[in-house]
């Protein structure tokens, strides 16, 4: 009988799925013999680069899965090249795997500090470097699942609050390098506490999606949509005045008029404030400003609402 542990370690290795490698090696016959191993153990090649400079070309071009890096290349070595690659936003969390015949110390050390995750020595034993691979695959999956559960409200999937204020500060150094303004939008829902009391918790959840959905069909792809919290959510317009958005809200407001949870209409307060590419203000306070001005709507609009009543 196979105990639990006898079966993790005979299992076996797990075959790569397509796997695109890009080599970085200068070295002709060393780079055919990389190629050679790879192909049997099932990665497929992305490119080969024989400097360090044509590795970061590379790298961008053709976003491989991993990067196998020499370290000592004409025109630029590997351990520049690495840094250089893990500066670009697309390229910031490939792995690179130093391949190399230095063995010192020093050189590990450098490789590490380079942002390489890993370091081989040659001559290398191809089933090690697939092992590797896949191990550093297997991390850096569960480190983008990480990164993206951060910036993610769990609930509707939009974007969270921890990200608003990330993103903001990325649109306010934007707008003052390109001196343009961006508009920002606070929503709340309204009578959400009313809906769950009537209708319980679920149809309050129905409501906060039925709005989501009803906004993503609006705003326009490099817009952003925020779940702040509750039924509070924020939307950025980057490269926009607050004239530009009169026909988005009505279009906004038309989509969620028309919305209605156990017949009752989706209605929700709006408010707006602008960023000026001269302004020198916290994101914090931007929200605020557009958060009071959404106050004063829901108040006017509770005023009107109970002078009808009477
Ligand atoms: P108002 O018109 O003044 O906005 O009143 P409201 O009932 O919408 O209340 P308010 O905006 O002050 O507070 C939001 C309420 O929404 C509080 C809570 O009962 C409810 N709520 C917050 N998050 C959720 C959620 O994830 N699901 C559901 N179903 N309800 C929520
Ligand atoms: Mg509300």
């Amino acid at each position: 009988m196979m105990t639990e542990n006898q079966e993790t370690e005979d299992r076996p290795m797990e075959k790569p799925d397509k796997i695109r490698v890009l080599i970085a090696e200068d070295n002709p016959v060393a780079a055919e013999t990389m190629k050679k191993s790879f192909k049997k153990i099932g990665l497929e090649l992305a490119g080969v680069a024989t400097n360090g400079i044509e590795a970061i070309k590379l790298a961008l071009s053709l976003q491989p899965d991993v990067i196998l890096m020499d370290i000592m290349m004409p025109e630029m070595d590997g351990l520049e090249a690495c840094r250089r690659i893990q500066k670009h936003e697309m390229c910031r969390n490939v792995p690179v795997i130093f391949i190399t015949a230095l063995a010192d110390t020093e050189n590990i050390v450098k490789a590490f500090a380079a942002g390489g995750v890993d370091y081989i020595t040659k001559p290398f034993i191809k089933e090690e470097v697939q092992a590797r691979i896949m191990v550093h695959l297997k991390l850096k999956k569960a480190m983008d699942k990480l990164a993206e559960m951060s910036v993610t409200d769990e609930m509707t999937g939009v974007y969270n609050r921890r990200h608003a204020f990330q993103v903001l500060s990325r649109e306010m150094s934007l707008a003052k390098r390109k001196k343009k303004s961006f508009v920002i939008c606070y929503v709340d829902i309204d009578n959400l506490k009313t809906i769950n009391d009537a209708y319980g918790h679920n149809a309050g959840d129905q409501l906060i999606t039925e709005v989501v959905n009803g906004f993503k069909k609006v705003i326009r792809s490099s817009d952003y949509l925020f779940r702040m919290g509750g039924d509070e959510f924020m939307l950025v317009f980057p490269e926009s005045e607050l004239a530009d958005l009169d026909s988005l809200v009505n279009r906004l407001r038309q989509e969620l008029h028309q919305k209605k949870i156990r017949r009752i209409p989706i209605d929700f307060s709006f408010g707006f404030s602008k960023f000026d590419p001269t302004d020198n203000i916290a994101p914090e306070k931007l929200i605020k400003k557009a958060d009071r001005c959404m106050y004063v709507q829901k108040m006017n609009k509770k005023n009107t609402d109970s002078k009808h009543e009477h």
